[in-house]
């Protein structure tokens, strides 16, 4: 495969598309973590974007991006989460229709919010039929464009706009730590990070459960495990793409795993001590930082908080399990 790696210009080139369409979100603090790390901690706060999570900056980049011959035909994109949401919003907002293609089973939740913001659901049965199948036929009869998730460049480069965005406000940062699925994120947030601040070392952390990423970085050789089984529904991807894996391996320093009761302890912090709800694959890169899974005394220490949409059940019994960080 040659396609082309995106840089630090598609990163620009979408920050301009974004410019007033994404909110600029809030980078936020606590004096009680710095305290007990002993460092600088900045939380760019994707829970708070359009949709409820980062995933709008790619979605909305990458249709913006197609010619207008192109929008006008339609966007197709397969997904449960919040990939589904982000297609449908930027879709709706740039005039293209949008077919959003998810699993028979998917929460009502999920398929009511989609079709809220306009989108056409197409069910499919997951033991049957393979998503990606079912959205090409749409792709090769139809005409319409395929929007993937991660492994595509101008939604990597759409991703990377909150990093930007983070490093223009607090400053350059000594690491940075950033969930991973299938690395769109992380690709994005790499591009952003070294042209900004090119000492910062990025880490990017998955659940233990699912550590392919890591293994795969490790190994040097895309890794494909069976499907995981984590409360971080955004990071149980299989494999990483052939774009995000090389730009990990240029620029990642290490990939970090974190548990669900880590996480879990990450979601009572935010909860409880900052007033902000954060989902538990959105935990992933603070769990990593709260647990010190590398030093980092003394040090700038930048962390995406990557999505906040989560099941209200499921959210309050999570709050209310009892195993806790140490009090300070
Ligand atoms: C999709 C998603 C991720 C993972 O992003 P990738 O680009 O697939 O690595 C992390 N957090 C949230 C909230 C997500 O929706």
């Amino acid at each position: 495969m040659t396609a082309t790696l995106p840089s630090y210009e598609d990163v620009l080139k979408a920050a301009a598309r974004l410019e007033g369409v994404a909110h600029r979100t809030p980078v936020l603090r606590s004096s009680t973590l710095d305290t007990r790390l002993g460092a600088q901690v900045f939380f760019k706060c994707e829970n708070f974007q359009r949709i409820g999570a980062f995933k709008f900056r790619g979605g909305y980049n990458a249709i913006a991006a197609l010619s207008e011959a192109q929008r006008r035909r339609g966007v197709v994109a397969f997904s449960s989460g919040n990939h589904a949401q982000a297609v449908a919003l930027a879709a709706k907002l740039l005039g293209a229709p949008a077919t959003i293609v998810m699993p028979a089973d998917a929460p009502r939740a999920k398929k009511n919010a989609t079709q809220e913001y306009g989108a056409r659901v197409i069910e499919y049965d997951r033991a049957t039929q393979d998503r990606e199948q079912v959205a090409r036929q749409f792709v090769e009869r139809d005409g319409l464009s395929l929007i993937p998730p991660f492994d595509y460049a101008d939604v990597i480069a759409g991703q990377g706009t909150a990093v930007k965005e983070l490093l223009e406000e607090a400053g350059g940062l000594d690491a940075l730590f950033v969930p991973v699925g299938g690395g769109g994120l992380i690709s994005g947030s790499a591009l952003s990070a070294h042209a900004i601040s090119p000492d910062c070392q990025i880490f990017g952390v998955e659940p233990q459960a699912g550590n392919d990423a890591q293994q795969s970085f490790r190994s040097g050789a895309i890794v494909r495990i069976a499907q995981p089984s984590s409360i971080a529904d955004g990071a149980l991807t299989q494999a990483l793409g052939q774009l995000t894996f090389p730009l990990i391996q240029r620029h990642v320093k290490d990939i970090l795993t974190v548990t669900d009761a880590q996480l879990v302890q990450a979601m009572q912090f935010f909860a409880e001590r900052m007033k902000i709800v954060v989902e538990p694959t959105g935990c992933l890169g603070a769990a990593a930082v709260m647990n010190e899974a590398v030093p980092l005394k003394g040090m700038r220490v930048g962390v995406l908080l990557s999505g906040g949409n989560v099941d209200l059940a499921s959210y309050g019994a999570q709050l209310a399990a009892s195993d806790r960080l140490p009090p300070t």
